[in-house]
Protein backbone atom coordinates (compact mmCIF):
# COMPACT_ATOMS: atom_id res chain seq x y z
CA UNK A 1 0.00 0.00 0.00
CA UNK A 2 2.79 2.35 0.83
CA UNK A 3 5.12 1.41 -1.80
CA UNK A 4 2.06 1.98 -4.44
CA UNK A 5 1.86 5.67 -2.71
CA UNK A 6 5.11 6.47 -3.46
CA UNK A 7 4.90 5.65 -6.70
CA UNK A 8 2.24 7.67 -7.63
CA UNK A 9 3.24 10.48 -5.27
CA UNK A 10 6.17 11.64 -8.36
CA UNK A 11 3.59 11.91 -10.97
CA UNK A 12 1.26 13.92 -8.75
CA UNK A 13 3.44 16.23 -7.68
CA UNK A 14 4.56 16.69 -11.57
CA UNK A 15 1.06 17.39 -12.86
CA UNK A 16 0.24 19.97 -9.53
CA UNK A 17 3.42 21.87 -10.63
CA UNK A 18 2.42 21.87 -14.12
CA UNK A 19 -0.98 23.48 -13.23
CA UNK A 20 0.18 25.67 -11.14
CA UNK A 21 3.48 27.52 -12.78
CA UNK A 22 1.65 28.92 -15.98
CA UNK A 23 -0.57 30.62 -12.86
CA UNK A 24 2.55 31.93 -11.21
CA UNK A 25 4.41 33.21 -14.10
CA UNK A 26 0.96 35.29 -15.01
CA UNK A 27 0.99 36.67 -11.82
CA UNK A 28 3.97 38.09 -12.10
CA UNK A 29 3.57 39.11 -15.99
CA UNK A 30 0.15 40.94 -15.11
CA UNK A 31 2.16 42.92 -12.19
CA UNK A 32 4.59 43.64 -14.70
CA UNK A 33 1.97 44.94 -17.48
CA UNK A 34 1.08 47.66 -14.49
CA UNK A 35 4.49 49.51 -14.89
CA UNK A 36 3.93 49.47 -18.54
CA UNK A 37 0.65 50.56 -18.63
CA UNK A 38 0.58 52.68 -15.42
CA UNK A 39 3.72 55.02 -17.13
CA UNK A 40 1.36 55.99 -19.83
CA UNK A 41 -1.56 57.56 -18.31
CA UNK A 42 -0.94 59.88 -15.13
CA UNK A 43 -3.52 59.13 -12.57
CA UNK A 44 -2.56 55.86 -11.83
CA UNK A 45 -2.03 53.74 -8.93
CA UNK A 46 1.31 53.27 -7.85
CA UNK A 47 1.80 50.98 -5.63
CA UNK A 48 1.79 47.01 -7.29
CA UNK A 49 4.38 48.86 -9.89
CA UNK A 50 6.80 49.41 -6.75
CA UNK A 51 6.64 45.88 -5.74
CA UNK A 52 8.40 44.78 -8.34
CA UNK A 53 10.70 48.22 -9.08
CA UNK A 54 11.99 48.91 -5.35
CA UNK A 55 14.39 46.17 -4.13
CA UNK A 56 17.40 47.54 -5.68
CA UNK A 57 16.29 51.11 -4.43
CA UNK A 58 17.47 50.36 -0.21
CA UNK A 59 16.72 53.85 0.58
CA UNK A 60 13.38 53.64 -0.39
CA UNK A 61 12.67 50.03 0.58
CA UNK A 62 14.70 47.01 2.02
CA UNK A 63 13.22 44.00 3.11
CA UNK A 64 13.32 40.45 0.79
CA UNK A 65 9.38 40.18 0.52
CA UNK A 66 8.10 44.06 -0.21
CA UNK A 67 4.60 42.91 -0.42
CA UNK A 68 4.47 41.97 3.33
CA UNK A 69 5.78 45.93 4.29
CA UNK A 70 3.21 48.69 5.55
CA UNK A 71 1.97 50.47 2.67
CA UNK A 72 -0.04 52.91 5.09
CA UNK A 73 -2.65 53.13 3.01
CA UNK A 74 -5.16 53.69 5.94
CA UNK A 75 -3.41 56.60 7.40
CA UNK A 76 -2.97 58.06 3.98
CA UNK A 77 -6.34 57.87 3.81
CA UNK A 78 -7.19 59.15 7.15
CA UNK A 79 -4.57 61.59 6.65
CA UNK A 80 -6.69 63.21 3.51
CA UNK A 81 -10.11 63.03 4.71
CA UNK A 82 -8.96 64.51 8.10
CA UNK A 83 -6.20 67.18 6.99
CA UNK A 84 -6.66 67.97 3.65
CA UNK A 85 -10.74 67.23 2.76
CA UNK A 86 -11.62 68.70 6.33
CA UNK A 87 -9.74 71.77 5.88
CA UNK A 88 -11.51 72.64 2.83
CA UNK A 89 -9.77 71.08 0.12
CA UNK A 90 -12.04 69.84 -2.59
CA UNK A 91 -10.00 69.52 -6.24
CA UNK A 92 -10.82 65.96 -6.76
CA UNK A 93 -7.43 65.70 -9.10
CA UNK A 94 -5.91 66.90 -5.68
CA UNK A 95 -7.57 64.83 -3.44
CA UNK A 96 -7.00 61.49 -5.74
CA UNK A 97 -3.26 62.26 -6.38
CA UNK A 98 -2.62 62.59 -2.67
CA UNK A 99 -4.43 59.41 -1.97
CA UNK A 100 -2.04 57.55 -4.14
CA UNK A 101 1.34 59.08 -3.50
CA UNK A 102 3.08 57.44 -0.86
CA UNK A 103 4.44 60.20 1.49
CA UNK A 104 5.97 57.23 3.64
CA UNK A 105 8.77 56.71 0.39
CA UNK A 106 10.23 60.61 0.24
CA UNK A 107 11.13 60.25 4.00
CA UNK A 108 14.38 59.04 5.39
CA UNK A 109 13.47 55.43 6.88
CA UNK A 110 14.35 55.84 10.57
CA UNK A 111 11.16 58.67 10.77
CA UNK A 112 8.49 56.46 8.04
CA UNK A 113 6.53 56.21 10.44
CA UNK A 114 5.51 60.06 11.34
CA UNK A 115 5.00 59.59 7.50
CA UNK A 116 1.53 61.16 7.60
CA UNK A 117 1.49 63.51 10.69
CA UNK A 118 0.21 66.70 10.27
CA UNK A 119 3.20 68.71 10.04
CA UNK A 120 6.95 68.96 7.58
CA UNK A 121 9.57 66.65 8.26
CA UNK A 122 12.93 66.94 7.94
CA UNK A 123 14.45 65.10 4.50
CA UNK A 124 18.54 66.26 5.62
CA UNK A 125 20.54 68.97 4.53
CA UNK A 126 18.46 71.70 6.76
CA UNK A 127 15.25 70.94 4.54
CA UNK A 128 12.08 69.99 5.27
CA UNK A 129 9.04 68.15 3.00
CA UNK A 130 5.85 70.20 3.41
CA UNK A 131 3.09 69.50 5.70
CA UNK A 132 0.46 67.53 3.32
CA UNK A 133 -2.08 70.35 3.51
CA UNK A 134 0.34 72.77 2.21
CA UNK A 135 1.57 70.27 -0.36
CA UNK A 136 -2.77 69.83 -1.36
CA UNK A 137 -3.17 73.73 -0.77
CA UNK A 138 -0.93 74.89 -2.97
CA UNK A 139 -1.72 71.94 -5.60
CA UNK A 140 -5.43 72.97 -5.84
CA UNK A 141 -4.43 76.84 -5.70
CA UNK A 142 -2.96 75.82 -9.33
CA UNK A 143 -5.76 74.20 -10.19
CA UNK A 144 -3.87 71.51 -12.70
CA UNK A 145 -5.06 70.30 -16.04
CA UNK A 146 -3.98 67.29 -17.64
CA UNK A 147 -2.52 68.82 -20.60
CA UNK A 148 -0.53 71.32 -18.77
CA UNK A 149 3.48 71.69 -18.00
CA UNK A 150 4.83 73.00 -14.29
CA UNK A 151 7.74 74.57 -12.70
CA UNK A 152 8.61 73.82 -9.54
CA UNK A 153 11.42 75.48 -7.71
CA UNK A 154 12.86 73.05 -4.45
CA UNK A 155 12.49 69.59 -5.18
CA UNK A 156 13.78 68.52 -1.91
CA UNK A 157 12.28 64.99 -1.36
CA UNK A 158 10.49 65.02 -5.00
CA UNK A 159 7.06 64.40 -3.13
CA UNK A 160 5.36 67.47 -4.12
CA UNK A 161 6.52 67.12 -7.68
CA UNK A 162 4.87 63.13 -7.51
CA UNK A 163 1.85 64.62 -6.28
CA UNK A 164 1.98 67.01 -9.90
CA UNK A 165 2.62 64.74 -11.73
CA UNK A 166 -0.10 62.72 -10.99
CA UNK A 167 -2.45 65.46 -12.67
CA UNK A 168 -0.42 67.47 -15.14
CA UNK A 169 1.21 66.40 -18.42
CA UNK A 170 5.14 67.44 -17.55
CA UNK A 171 6.71 68.83 -14.07
CA UNK A 172 10.09 70.09 -14.54
CA UNK A 173 11.91 70.72 -10.90
CA UNK A 174 14.98 72.50 -10.46
CA UNK A 175 16.56 71.69 -6.49
CA UNK A 176 19.99 73.44 -5.65
CA UNK A 177 21.35 71.00 -3.37
CA UNK A 178 22.64 68.30 -5.36
CA UNK A 179 22.45 65.77 -2.96
CA UNK A 180 18.97 66.14 -2.60
CA UNK A 181 18.56 66.14 -6.31
CA UNK A 182 19.83 63.27 -6.82
CA UNK A 183 18.14 61.47 -4.68
CA UNK A 184 14.96 62.78 -5.79
CA UNK A 185 15.75 61.66 -8.94
CA UNK A 186 16.53 58.14 -8.29
CA UNK A 187 13.21 57.77 -6.26
CA UNK A 188 11.44 59.30 -8.83
CA UNK A 189 12.38 57.08 -11.32
CA UNK A 190 12.07 53.86 -9.44
CA UNK A 191 8.60 55.28 -8.68
CA UNK A 192 8.06 55.36 -12.44
CA UNK A 193 7.54 59.06 -12.98
CA UNK A 194 8.90 59.79 -16.21
CA UNK A 195 7.10 62.80 -16.55
CA UNK A 196 9.21 64.98 -13.79
CA UNK A 197 12.51 66.04 -15.38
CA UNK A 198 15.01 67.32 -12.48
CA UNK A 199 18.22 70.08 -12.68
CA UNK A 200 20.37 71.16 -9.98
CA UNK A 201 20.81 74.55 -10.20
CA UNK A 202 19.82 77.76 -8.71
CA UNK A 203 15.94 77.90 -9.44
CA UNK A 204 16.10 82.13 -9.17
CA UNK A 205 16.33 81.71 -13.11
CA UNK A 206 14.08 79.42 -14.28
CA UNK A 207 14.29 76.47 -16.77
CA UNK A 208 14.04 78.99 -20.22
CA UNK A 209 14.23 75.26 -22.54
CA UNK A 210 10.77 74.46 -21.18
CA UNK A 211 9.78 77.80 -21.40
CA UNK A 212 6.61 79.28 -20.62
CA UNK A 213 5.07 77.43 -18.09
CA UNK A 214 0.96 76.89 -17.35
CA UNK A 215 1.87 76.88 -13.66
CA UNK A 216 4.86 77.65 -11.26
CA UNK A 217 5.12 76.22 -7.93
CA UNK A 218 8.02 77.63 -5.51
CA UNK A 219 8.64 75.68 -2.29
CA UNK A 220 11.04 77.57 -0.25
CA UNK A 221 10.78 81.48 0.68
CA UNK A 222 11.54 84.28 -1.44
CA UNK A 223 12.62 87.95 -0.12
CA UNK A 224 10.58 89.07 -3.47
CA UNK A 225 9.53 87.57 -6.68
CA UNK A 226 12.28 86.08 -9.07
CA UNK A 227 11.78 88.18 -12.53
CA UNK A 228 12.81 85.14 -14.62
CA UNK A 229 10.09 83.19 -13.46
CA UNK A 230 7.35 85.56 -14.08
CA UNK A 231 8.66 86.01 -17.67
CA UNK A 232 8.54 82.11 -18.25
CA UNK A 233 4.89 82.06 -16.77
CA UNK A 234 1.85 81.63 -19.45
CA UNK A 235 -0.09 84.31 -20.32
CA UNK A 236 -3.15 83.50 -18.14
CA UNK A 237 -0.88 81.30 -15.86
CA UNK A 238 -0.31 80.99 -12.06
CA UNK A 239 2.10 81.28 -9.80
CA UNK A 240 2.58 80.23 -6.44
CA UNK A 241 5.48 81.35 -4.07
CA UNK A 242 5.91 82.01 -0.28
CA UNK A 243 7.95 85.73 -0.07
CA UNK A 244 9.09 86.32 2.83
CA UNK A 245 12.20 86.36 4.94
CA UNK A 246 13.23 83.13 7.26
CA UNK A 247 12.40 85.56 10.18
CA UNK A 248 9.28 87.69 9.34
CA UNK A 249 5.71 86.66 8.04
CA UNK A 250 6.11 84.77 5.21
CA UNK A 251 2.73 85.02 2.97
CA UNK A 252 1.58 82.43 0.74
CA UNK A 253 1.39 84.87 -2.51
CA UNK A 254 -0.67 84.17 -6.10
CA UNK A 255 0.95 85.77 -8.95
CA UNK A 256 -1.47 85.79 -12.13
CA UNK A 257 -0.22 86.80 -15.49
CA UNK A 258 -2.62 88.54 -17.52
CA UNK A 259 -0.77 90.44 -20.78
CA UNK A 260 1.35 92.93 -19.38
CA UNK A 261 -0.91 92.78 -16.00
CA UNK A 262 0.82 90.90 -13.35
CA UNK A 263 -1.73 90.43 -10.22
CA UNK A 264 -0.77 89.58 -6.69
CA UNK A 265 -2.88 88.52 -4.18
CA UNK A 266 -2.30 87.21 -0.29
CA UNK A 267 -3.08 83.99 0.52
CA UNK A 268 -1.82 82.55 3.78
CA UNK A 269 0.83 83.10 6.33
CA UNK A 270 3.14 79.83 5.91
CA UNK A 271 6.75 79.19 7.28
CA UNK A 272 8.88 77.74 4.84
CA UNK A 273 12.36 77.13 4.19
CA UNK A 274 14.40 80.09 3.01
CA UNK A 275 14.96 80.71 -0.93
CA UNK A 276 18.74 80.28 -1.32
CA UNK A 277 21.08 81.84 -4.15
CA UNK A 278 23.75 80.42 -5.69
CA UNK A 279 27.42 81.92 -4.96
N1 LIG B 1 8.88 70.55 -2.58
C1 LIG B 1 9.68 69.88 -1.60
C2 LIG B 1 9.88 70.73 -0.36
C3 LIG B 1 11.27 71.12 -0.32
S1 LIG B 1 11.79 72.32 0.85
C4 LIG B 1 9.13 68.51 -1.25
O1 LIG B 1 8.01 68.18 -1.68
O2 LIG B 1 9.81 67.76 -0.56
C5 LIG B 1 12.46 73.52 -0.24
C6 LIG B 1 13.60 73.09 -1.12
O3 LIG B 1 14.00 74.21 -1.88
C7 LIG B 1 14.84 72.61 -0.39
O4 LIG B 1 15.17 71.32 -0.81
C8 LIG B 1 15.91 73.63 -0.80
O5 LIG B 1 17.19 73.06 -0.93
C9 LIG B 1 15.37 74.13 -2.12
N2 LIG B 1 15.87 75.43 -2.56
C10 LIG B 1 16.16 76.53 -1.81
N3 LIG B 1 16.56 77.53 -2.60
C11 LIG B 1 16.52 77.07 -3.88
C12 LIG B 1 16.84 77.66 -5.15
N4 LIG B 1 17.30 78.90 -5.27
N5 LIG B 1 16.69 76.89 -6.24
C13 LIG B 1 16.25 75.61 -6.16
N6 LIG B 1 15.95 75.02 -4.99
C14 LIG B 1 16.09 75.74 -3.86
Amino acid sequence: MQNKHLKVLPTFMIIIFSLLFPLLANTKQSLTNVVFASQEKRIWPVQEAQLWQTESDSAVHTGIMPIAANDYSKQREKMVETQIEGRGVKHQATLISMKMVERHRFIPKNIESQAYADRPLPIGYGQTISQPYIVAYMTEKLEPKAKETVLEIGTGSGYQAAVLANIVKEVYTIEIVPELGKTAKERLKVLGYDNVHIKTADGYFGWNEHAPFDNIIVTCAAGYIPPPLIKQLKDGGKMIIPVGTPFSIQWLMMVEKDGEDIITRKLIPVRFVPFRRSK
